[in-house]
């Protein structure tokens, strides 16, 4: 028998879409308790539904879980590559007594199907207790599921929950066409996988009892179940399109960092006090199934923008010059690969505000143009005579300025527009038109540093020679 002193945990997706982020929070839990536990986090591809099972969904959920940084320990198992292991066991159950041929009709079939929808007994078949009949007739082979007693199961989140064994069917263990039925092959996978605990959404609940009684039918230990309430949407309704984005590949789209989503969706049902911010190894150190709330958790978009914006301080320039890079060629004006240092100097002068990458692109975006660009029509006009001369008289005192600094530009600015008797609104818009080309951009004093002093005033030149 196999050593089950270890933990092992595994996330097993079907391949038949892309990656939600409950699944990803699924994938992320098991890996913590895994990691909390010292022990192994496993991947499996539930790939056993042929017809909506792609290789491109495979693809996406490899490269979402790669992307996020939650990858598994092993190479991952294809389900579908296990099914004569099933079918191996499916004749063991035979063998023992707890599985038999079944010859129902389709009729026959919807009439018992009709009478447990109206409140009659759980699916049994009239073969049930019948001698064992000719194999090579059309059958399926079903789970000789015990007719009275319970089910119990000790979830780790649910706490106990009781199924009545009369209420659960007589389950299709192999198809007509040999092909093994779901919950055989999780069973079978997870218990050739050696694993020890199962964390999953809770919409799997009600098969953890079938799968109990088909471990305790093969003399296998049943592993530990701990069941995860949904993620809903910010209005508690259950997650779907019109809350925003739902697919992992979305949130990247959006700007998010992996390590922001990854910290953010540890915080979706489960937490560590009221700490909103915290590493891997302390997520690592802190986690355990057992404390994720009961309740479903809410998608909450400020929470997660926070996030966000902490970590975009904290991430290395360099990376975030090379990932902003990537939404400029994305929205088709990409820029010189030597241009990368320039804009790492003007993201570490801007990105305090950037909630999100696509913002960081947007508040970069207008340092990176090259000159001379035209003027937008909104910025021509606030050019007028006594402005340009005002931004004249500016340009003066900025190119006498002894510290190119943030907070010196700021007192210029604020001293300039004091000595004039005017306020800052007065040239400010029309400014940071002549600095950005109406593009947008941040603050004044930031937009200047982030330009330098000599591209700063050369644009002041342009526009103001542009006007004349
Ligand atoms: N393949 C199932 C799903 O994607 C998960 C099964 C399980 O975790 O046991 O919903």
């Amino acid at each position: 028998m196999t050593e089950r002193s270890a933990v092992v945990t595994r996330f097993a997706p079907s391949p038949t879409g892309s990656l939600h982020i409950g699944g990803a929070r699924t994938a992320l839990f098991n890996l913590l308790y895994a990691r909390h536990m010292g022990g192994n986090f496993l991947l499996r591809i539930e790939d056993t539904d042929r017809e909506r099972s792609t290789d491109a969904n495979v693809q996406i959920i490899l490269d979402g879980l790669g992307w996020l940084g939650v990858t598994p320990d092993a190479p991952p198992v294809f389900q579908a590559a296990q099914a004569d292991r099933h079918r191996a066991v499916v004749q063991e159950l035979l063998a023992r007594g707890r599985a038999y041929r079944c010859y129902m009709t389709v009729e026959e079939l919807a009439e018992a199907r009709e009478k447990a929808r109206a409140g009659g007994p759980a699916i049994r078949s009239p073969w049930r207790d019948r001698a064992s009949n000719d194999p090579d007739a059309p059958h399926v082979i079903r789970f000789k599921g015990p007719l009275d007693g319970e089910t119990v199961i000790d979830d780790l989140i649910k706490g106990e929950v009781s199924f009545q064994n009369k209420e659960l069917d007589d389950l299709v263990l192999l198809r007509s066409d040999g092909m093994p039925t779901y919950n055989l092959a999780v069973v079978v996978d997870d218990h050739d996988m050696g694993v020890t605990h199962v964390i999953r959404g809770d919409d799997h609940l009600n098969n953890a009892a079938r799968q109990a009684l088909i471990y305790e039918a093969m003399d296998w230990p049943r592993p530990a179940f701990a069941h995860l309430p949904l993620i809903h949407g910010p209005d508690g309704a259950k997650l779907s399109k019109r809350h925003g984005a739902q697919a992992v590949g979305e949130f990247a789209d959006m700007g998010y960092l992996p390590e922001a989503l990854r910290n953010y969706l540890a915080r979706l049902g489960w937490g560590h006090g009221d700490d909103e911010i915290f590493s891997d190894a302390e997520a690592i150190a802190w986690f355990d199934v057992a404390d994720v709330v009961k309740a479903p958790a809410r998608l909450d978009w400020p929470k997660l923008n926070h996030i966000n914006q902490h970590y975009i301080q904290q991430a290395d320039n360099d990376r975030l010059a090379e990932l902003v890079c990537e939404i400029y060629a994305q929205r088709g004006s990409p820029i010189d690969k030597d241009q990368r240092p320039k804009l790492a100097g003007i993201i570490a002068l801007v990105k305090e505000a950037a909630q999100t990458l696509l913002q960081l692109a947007d508040l970069t975006v207008f340092a990176t143009r090259s000159r001379p660009f035209a003027l937008d029509e909104k910025t021509s006009k606030l050019l007028t005579e006594e402005t340009k001369a005002l931004l004249s008289r500016l340009r003066t005192r900025l190119d006498a300025e002894t510290e190119w600094s943030r907070p010196e530009l700021e007192r210029t600015i604020r001293d300039f527009a004091q000595g004039e008797g005017v306020g800052i609104g007065k040239f400010g818009q029309a400014l940071r038109g002549v600095l950005s080309g109406g593009v947008p951009a941040p603050d004044l004093a930031s937009s200047l540093m982030a330009l330098g002093r000599a591209e700063a005033l050369a644009r002041m030149d342009d526009a103001l020679s542009l006007l004349q």
